[in-house]
């Protein structure tokens, strides 16, 4: 491929003079190129193999020999999480490789709360308080089912890093003229210096209570760009040993008035 790829810097010389620096990035392109594919590719060979050792491991009855029932529910364990890592690589780099949706929609955030919250209280199997405020009244144009993965990302964060008792919120609100998805928690908190990066892949601020919580690194950088396919930004906010917010604002440009739902008879 003949095209070559130049980035254009402009920089303050002296009062009369500027300095333009052109780098040619076509290599470090393709390189980055590379390695979206190979990931993809290696994602995508895993997921076979994966599903086979799943569903023998399913098979498997710890009663017929009760001395491997341990191994065998560390097995599932950890062939499950094995499969989520290869899910959310494929959707990373599913989103890595658009620069816009391919189809946008509707999507009714009603149900979506109401999804938002059966997720978490399952989550959390009652050891926390979960309270939805669906207050935007408005729904959202975008996709749904990337908006569904963020949002979910979101809630399981909070429930996983939210000690027992704590309390998690899930709040649809106004934000100037567009609208903000809030999931507040009252967890452990991040520590100011690595709010800069938890979104980059597999960046984990502890990384033995991030393991223990069965993620895989990989969430807010979903997250992260989902929102950016949606021109949405994430904000975070939070405090050590008092929790975090986790919030998603959408432009007035993403809104669309809420249609009411069909009741049933
Ligand atoms: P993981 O699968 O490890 O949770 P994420 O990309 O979702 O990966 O999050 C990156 C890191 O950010 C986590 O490992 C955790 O240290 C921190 N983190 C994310 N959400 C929260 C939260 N609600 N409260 C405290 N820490 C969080």
């Amino acid at each position: 491929n003949p095209a070559v790829t130049l980035t254009l810097r402009l920089i303050p010389y002296s009062d009369e003079l500027w300095m333009l620096v052109a780098r040619d990035v076509t290599r470090l392109l393709l390189l980055e190129q590379m390695r979206r594919d190979f990931v993809a590719n290696v994602s995508h060979e895993l997921r076979t193999p994966l599903t086979v050792v799943h569903g023998y491991l399913d098979m498997l009855d710890p009663e017929d020999n009760p001395e491997w029932a341990p191994m065998l529910a560390e097995m599932q364990r950890q062939s499950q999480r094995m499969t989520q890592l290869v899910e959310d690589l494929l959707m990373l780099s599913r989103l890595e490789s658009q620069d816009s949706l391919p189809s946008e929609e509707t999507v009714a955030m009603a149900p979506m709360l109401a999804a938002l919250r059966r997720e978490a209280t399952a989550l959390s199997q009652s050891r926390h308080d979960v309270t939805v405020e669906d207050e935007a009244g408005v729904d959202l144009w975008g996709s749904h089912r990337e908006l569904h993965s963020a949002f979910s990302n979101l809630v399981s964060n909070a429930v996983r890093y939210t000690p027992a008792g704590g309390s998690i919120r899930i709040r649809f609100r106004r934000d100037g003229r567009g609208v903000a998805l809030e999931v507040v928690d009252s967890g452990y908190g991040i520590p100011a210096a690595h709010l800069p990066r938890v979104t980059e892949r597999f960046y984990r601020v502890s990384n033995s209570r991030s393991r223990e919580s069965g993620g895989t690194g990989l969430g807010l950088s979903i997250v992260k760009h989902v929102l950016n396919l949606h021109q949405a930004r994430l904000g975070i906010t939070s405090e050590v040993g008092r929790g975090s917010t986790f919030s998603c604002h959408f432009g007035v440009e993403r809104l669309r008035s809420r249609k009411p739902h069909p009741q049933p008879a």
